[in-house]
């Protein structure tokens, strides 16, 4: 009899599990359960979805289960949550949310991916209407009616790359919009000067940015948020509130089987991707990672790892023995006309994982002085004074800086040191680069 493998989520780590353990091993007969109404979705565009530049959700969608069916093969089940996982039997209790039947289905590999969970600070009133989450299609298509029906005012709990992003795409249809932000500045693992000109960018765009408030109370009127309270206890009023505060792995049905959890509850698993039970694989935003530079465990949910471990995955359930390597957390992000690039560790993570760490910051046009249309790139490199090594790299500026970040990236991964990085041969030519590149500048500086 074929073997039976049973993927849970159909988003960016299922479905390339899923699709990648078929092309291994066609004789697989494999289902995912999807909860929701969508698989293979960009979470990553819901932003533009909210903000019209997106027009349709399905535009969003990459590949539909008919698809996943027909051409690869694939039975994928929407709206059918896994409601439990029985290892002793090997079998997944499966819920059809929309007739409410249950059936069992028995496996002999199972694949979890149930991603993450926007976290919901414990602020009384987080629960009422018309306070809105983003993290998946049907939360995308919820907040933008409720952005159509004329809003005219936001609050945003939370300053991270996600609130940001929001905050833009707002503003851009005409709501005014209000970040409250608890910790002391906005995405705090950067450079207190980027985080600065983080917040001089928003509020030069009419955003209005509280750092080190929270939000303590969200209070309604006929059941519905109308006004929130910060600790100081002023009220504002609002139209609605979004809740962007981070997201927590969607682990509760791996923790009821009794597979070992690690850092904020999420999965943990071996390089393989393989849980505490060899029968079982997880991968994306439900597991733990290892951070590349220093080996310890970390939680940095982004779909890059999620599509990368869900492959991963997939083929070591087919048989393989694929490692994953762990992650640098390389992240860019787009604010207003503001590009904002990180990979590696911030100089506080560098100095608590014992380096000698330093940080030198510069700023430079990001192609020949005198070609029209240059912006400024700042980067800031973070490096081990003892040895030289490269550890982290941010950067702020125009468009061209994910792919410097992408360079220091590489830089990172290779071990290179900033002497290294100096040495690089890197393109030139005036309306792309000035002949000294700002990478090259920052590492010269570190030397
Ligand atoms: P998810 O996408 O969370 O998918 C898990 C799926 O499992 C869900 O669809 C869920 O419904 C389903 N599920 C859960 N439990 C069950 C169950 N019991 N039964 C059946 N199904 C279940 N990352 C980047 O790298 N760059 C970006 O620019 C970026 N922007 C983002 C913007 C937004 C607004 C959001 C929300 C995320 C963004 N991310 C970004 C993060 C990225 O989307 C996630 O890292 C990625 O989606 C994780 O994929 P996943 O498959 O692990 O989990």
């Amino acid at each position: 009899m074929a073997e039976k493998l049973i993927v849970i989520g159909g988003t960016a780590a299922g479905l390339s599990a899923a699709s990648k353990a078929k092309r291994v091993k066609p004789e697989l007969e494999i289902q995912v359960f999807e909860k929701s109404g969508y698989i293979s979705y960009g979470a990553c565009g819901l932003p533009y979805f909210v903000g019209g530049m997106i027009a349709e959700p399905d535009d969003l969608v990459a590949v539909n289960a008919e698809t996943m069916r027909n051409k690869r093969g694939i039975p994928t089940w929407i709206h059918h949550e896994v409601t439990s996982i029985n290892r002793g039997e090997k079998t997944v209790a499966v819920k059809n949310l929309d007739t409410g039947e249950e059936r069992i289905h028995p496996y002999d590999k199972l694949v979890i991916a149930t991603g993450a969970v926007p976290a919901a600070p414990p602020i009384p009133g987080i629960h009422s209407e018309g306070v809105y989450y983003l993290r998946t299609v049907e939360d995308g298509i919820r907040l933008k009616a409720t952005v159509q029906r004329e809003a005219k005012s936001a609050v945003i709990i939370g300053g991270g790359f996600i609130g940001l992003e929001l905050a833009e795409e707002l503003t851009l249809s005409g709501v005014s919009v209000t970040i409250f932000e608890q910790l002391p500045r906005l995405l705090p693992f950067l450079d207190p000067v980027f985080s600065q000109s983080v917040l001089e960018n928003l509020e030069r765009h009419g955003v209005k940015v509280h750092t080190g408030t929270g939000v303590a109370e969200i209070l309604t009127q006929d059941g519905r948020a109308r006004w929130v309270r910060t600790p100081q206890g002023e009220t504002l009023e609002t139209d609605f509130v979004l809740v962007s505060a981070g997201v927590k792995p969607a682990s509760g049905l791996a923790g009821q089987a009794g597979l070992t959890l690690g850092l904020k509850g999420a999965i943990v698993v071996d390089d393989e991707m393989r849980t505490s039970d060899p029968d079982i694989w997880a991968c994306g935003d439900c597991v733990q990672m290892k951070q590349l530079i220093t080996g310890e465990p970390v939680y940095v949910p982004l779909g890059t790892t999620a599509n990368k471990q869900g492959r991963i995955a997939g083929g070591n359930v087919a048989g393989g023995h694929d490692t994953f390597k762990g992650v640098l957390g390389s992240t860019v992000t787009k604010v207003f006309e503001q590009y904002i690039a990180s990979t590696g560790l911030s100089l506080e993570q560098a100095q608590a994982a014992g380096y000698q760490a330093v940080s030198t910051m510069i700023t430079k046009m990001d192609r020949a002085s005198y070609y029209p249309g240059g912006r400024d790139n700042q980067i800031c490199l973070i490096f081990d004074r003892k040895t030289g090594r490269l550890l982290g790299a941010q950067g702020i500026g125009s468009e061209s800086i994910a792919g410097r970040i992408n360079v220091l990236a590489t830089a990172i991964t290779c071990g290179m040191t900033v002497e290294a990085v100096n040495e690089l041969d890197l393109v030139y030519a005036p309306p792309v680069a000035p002949v000294y590149d700002p990478i090259l500048i920052a590492a010269s500086q570190a030397v």
